[in-house]
């Protein structure tokens, strides 16, 4: 409780201190936080008689109001503490998180380099092969015997797929190396996709696959890279074929966009939609990794169309880096995966009227380096 003496000359309790010699009343009173004590406020006279017992009322107020500051102050500073230890922590974790992606991007290089090295070096031999196959192939001695025929079509149908795989490698790293380099030119998307269903049509026959295309002829011809786009389509429709079932239909739309100011067309989009397996949301952004596939690489049949035939799970990645390279968007929507009830795909692609050629200093601007010369 409060201590008051308005005579501590008389009072045997009282303990004298060396700063207040001159002292002759005291009222000490506590300063509560709550049940705990954390200090006294000590109001010290010269003269006897100072204190009124209501004195010590008033003042015990405000003692409570400074011990509520004190705690607050107290307070604070622990925030303050707290918050600076939490900053170092941040800052620690960050340095560790930086160092951990510079070991990332090191590996991925190191990966592409492995990939450009492999495919490089395969295609010399695998021209020999094919090359080779072909004239076998046409020699007429073969061409009479039918086992040997088949034998060595088998030899020629592997090395064009094992090409096709090549090929597909160099395209990646190429995307990654930003090394992609867009002819940009006029391009009629109605005749590219004529000329896509035509190279489709045997494969349509074989799977009984119905093919739509709406909204195609009405877009604008649009400025890019023609062969990139016919690669990029050809993967979607590739796609669509490999994981939709026997029956199944595929369509393709084309929808001219404006930008929303000004009614000013700039944009078009074209959806590739399957009635397919699907795709579980889970998986809408990692498929777009390059080596990314959601089957099981041992159960891989590499039938190039057959149904859910395995690929190198690059179709998407180099899709993505085309559409990219033109500054355009890729995405898919589906509602999940589902073998049974097949509730399809649509890959959408936004793409720019008009894509402008990038030059080496534009790549030197985002990349901070050189493209790596192909070859
Ligand atoms: P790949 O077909 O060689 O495995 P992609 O990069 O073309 O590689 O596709 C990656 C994965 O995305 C595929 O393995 C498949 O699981 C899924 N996928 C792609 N297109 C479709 C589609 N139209 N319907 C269902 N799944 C698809």
């Amino acid at each position: 409780g409060a201590y008051l003496s308005n005579d501590v000359t008389a009072d045997a309790n009282y303990l004298p201190r060396n700063h207040v010699p001159e002292t002759l009343s005291e009222l000490a009173l506590p300063l509560f936080a709550g049940a705990e004590i954390l200090g006294v406020l000590d109001i010290h006279c010269k003269r006897r008689d100072a204190f009124h017992s209501h004195d010590a009322t008033v003042l015990q107020t405000i003692a409570n109001q400074v011990a509520v500051s004190i705690q607050n102050a107290q307070l604070y500073a622990q925030i303050v503490d707290f918050s600076e230890e939490l900053e170092d922590k941040v800052q620690e974790r960050t340095a560790k998180l930086e160092e951990a992606y510079h070991q990332l991007e090191l590996l991925d290089h190191n990966k592409s380099d492995f990939i450009s090295i492999v495919s490089h070096e395969l295609r010399t031999p695998l021209t020999l092969v094919k090359g080779y196959g072909e004239m076998l192939l046409a020699d007429t001695n073969i061409a009479q015997n039918e086992y040997h025929h088949s034998q060595v079509s088998g030899i020629v149908t592997g090395a064009n797929r094992m090409h096709e795989i090549v090929n597909l490698m160099l395209d990646m790293v190429k995307i990654d190396n930003r090394s992609l380099n867009l002819t940009i030119g006029q391009v009629n998307l109605a005749n590219m996709f004529v000329m896509l269903l035509q190279y489709l049509e045997q494969i349509c026959q074989d799977r009984d696959l119905a093919f739509s295309a709406t909204g195609i002829e009405t877009l604008p011809i649009i400025t890019a890279d023609s062969n990139a786009l016919a690669k990029l389509f050809e993967h979607l429709l590739i796609n669509a074929v490999k994981y939709t079932p026997d029956g199944g239909n595929i369509a393709i739309i084309g929808q001219l966009l404006s930008d929303n100011d000004n009614n000013h067309f700039d944009h078009i989009k074209i959806v590739v939609k399957d009635t397919g397996i699907g795709i579980d949301p889970n998986f809408h952004d990692i498929i777009f990794n390059k080596f990314y596939q959601t089957g099981a690489v041992t159960f891989h049949s590499s039938g190039k169309t057959k149904f859910k035939g395995g690929g190198p799970g690059l179709g998407l990645a180099i899709a993505k880096g085309i559409v990219e390279a033109h500054q355009g968007r890729i995405w898919v929507e589906s509602p999940e995966h589902n073998e049974e009830t097949c509730p399809g795909s649509e890959f959408h692609v936004l793409l720019p009227i008009k894509t402008e050629q990038r030059t080496a200093q534009d790549i030197v601007n985002e990349t901070g380096s050189l493209p790596e010369l192909p070859g």
